[in-house]
């Protein structure tokens, strides 16, 4: 990557983390003092946690790993990969999927998984690639990018109130500090708040309903059931205390890799729900000898 191009991706999060910072802390140097004074302790005390949770959020969806499928590996790819078909399908639950070929990490994406063109990886259940986290947001770091968003909300709401009532405590004399910064802090939030609150509501509506961005923009389950959502309750849980998926680009197998027949094998899966099977539609290669049953 070019100096040039990595510092216009680096642009939009650099932003982001002014904004961020610089509103929190003006707000905290120049408001809060007076409400302390005024109030009570417990407004400081809201207000930094809440502050310290969109902040540790904000960082885990930067910094954290979104769920990088590694690359084949060279002894993977050995055999002619022209004549391999395009796309498998998977069936899911009764639904078929289809898996495409990835010609530069040299697999079949897995349902959900996209390829970042800005990454240049295949991420794991993608969602989009964020320009403000300058990371893509997939399986392992929705939940904070999610939880993020939510409490980001209701930070912004929180000291846009308390800027407002500081403003209205002090309407004799509107050319003192505290006033000018409480009003710039109050239009910095008034710009954010509608693409804010109407992304938190987007994803609120994506999390009930068990689908990534990127489905809901390709239409992906327009004329067909989506296999993944397990319920609006089920879905909810499922996105703020299901698992933490492990990292797969630092996965070390612990078995040597072996070649089979794929003719000879079949799976059994616990749950009887899963097959994969070759596509030979798109006629690129007939290979009626490797059905595969999981
Ligand atoms: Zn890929
Ligand atoms: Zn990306």
């Amino acid at each position: 990557m070019g100096r040039c191009e990595f510092s216009t991706r680096i642009l939009p999060a650099t932003c982001a983390w002014s904004l961020l910072l610089g509103a929190t802390g003006l707000f905290f140097i120049f408001i809060v003092p007076d409400h302390l004074q005024k109030y009570s302790i417990a407004i400081p005390i809201y207000q930094g946690i809440l502050s310290l949770f969109v902040i540790a959020n904000f960082a885990l969806a930067t910094f954290m790993d979104p769920g990088v499928y590694p690359r084949a590996h060279e002894d993977e790819f050995r055999d002619d990969d022209f004549r391999a078909p395009l796309y498998k399908n998977v069936e899911i639950k009764g639904i078929t999927m289809r898996m495409k070929w990835c010609t530069t990490c040299q697999f079949y994406r897995p349902p959900r998984c996209s390829h970042c063109s800005v990454c240049n990886n295949c991420i794991e259940t993608f969602d989009h690639h964020c320009p403000w986290v300058n990371n893509c947001i997939g399986r392992r770091n929705y939940r904070y990018f999610f939880l993020f968003l939510i409490s980001l909300t209701i930070h912004k709401i929180s000291i846009f109130s308390l800027c407002l009532v500081y403003v209205l405590n002090h309407k004799k004399d509107l050319a003192q500090t505290g006033n000018i910064i409480a009003l710039i802090v109050m239009v910095i939030i008034g710009l954010l708040i509608i693409p804010v609150g109407g992304l938190t509501g987007f994803h609120t509506v994506l999390v009930a309903r068990g689908r990534t961005t990127n489905e809901q923009v390709t239409g992906k389950f327009r004329g067909s059931p989506n296999p993944f959502t397990r319920g609006c309750c089920k879905n909810c849980k499922y996105a703020l205390c299901g698992p933490q998926w492990p990292r797969l680009v630092s996965y070390k197998p612990r078995t040597k890799t072996v070649q089979i027949e794929s003719s000879r094998v079949t799976y059994v899966a616990a749950e009887k729900d899963v097959k994969i099977f070759m596509d030979n539609s798109n006629g690129i290669k007939h290979d009626n000898s490797s059905n595969h049953r999981l």
